[in-house]
C-alpha cells in the first residue's frame, strides 16, 4: 500500500473512531436516562400500592424492571469496553483499571491478563478479512451483533 493510501486509510479510521466514540457516549447517556426512568417507575409502583391499600402483587413488575436495569447496565458496560478498545485500552480483569490493550500484566495491581480476544477485536478481525469496510457502519454492526449473540450463548 502506498504511503498516501496508507494516510488516507488512517484518516478514515480516525474519523470512524471519533464518530463511533461519540455515538457510544450518546448511547451510554441514553441508557443511564432509561435506568433513572425505571427507578422512578419502581418508586411510583411502590407508592401507588401504598395509596391503594390493596394487596396487589407488585413484586413481579418490580422484578421485571430490575431485570431490565440489569440488561441496560450490561449494555453500558459493553459500550464502555468498546470505547476503551477504540482507544487501544482495556480494563484490568482484577482491579478494572484502564490499561494498555496489549498489556500482559496490570501496572496497577500486577494481575496477569488472559488477553482473550474481546468481541470487538473479533469483529474487527472479521471485518479486516471481509469486503466490509469500517465505513459501512450497518454491516459492521451486524457482524458485531452476531458475535455478541454467539458469545452470549457460550
Ligand atoms: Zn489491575
Amino acid at each position: 500500500m502506498g504511503f498516501l493510501n496508507y494516510l488516507g486509510k488512517k484518516t478514515t479510521e480516525t474519523t470512524y473512531k471519533i464518530t463511533k466514540e461519540a455515538k457510544l457516549k450518546m448511547k451510554i447517556a441514553e441508557n443511564k436516562q432509561e435506568i433513572s426512568e425505571i427507578y422512578k417507575s419502581i418508586g411510583r409502583k411502590i407508592y401507588e400500592n401504598h395509596v391503594r391499600e390493596e394487596n396487589i402483587d407488585i413484586e413481579k413488575p418490580i422484578k421485571r424492571s430490575c431485570i431490565k436495569i440489569d440488561k441496560i447496565t450490561r449494555e453500558i458496560e459493553d459500550a464502555r469496553k468498546e470505547i476503551l478498545f477504540l482507544n487501544n485500552k482495556k480494563q484490568c480483569e482484577n482491579c478494572y483499571a484502564e490499561i494498555e490493550k496489549e498489556a500482559n500484566f496490570c501496572p496497577k495491581c500486577g494481575e496477569r491478563q488472559t488477553n482473550e480476544k474481546t468481541v470487538f477485536e473479533q469483529a474487527e478481525e472479521k471485518l479486516e478479512h471481509s469486503e466490509i469496510s469500517p465505513q459501512n457502519e450497518k454491516e459492521a454492526e451486524i457482524v458485531k451483533e452476531e458475535l455478541q449473540q454467539k458469545n452470549n450463548k457460550e
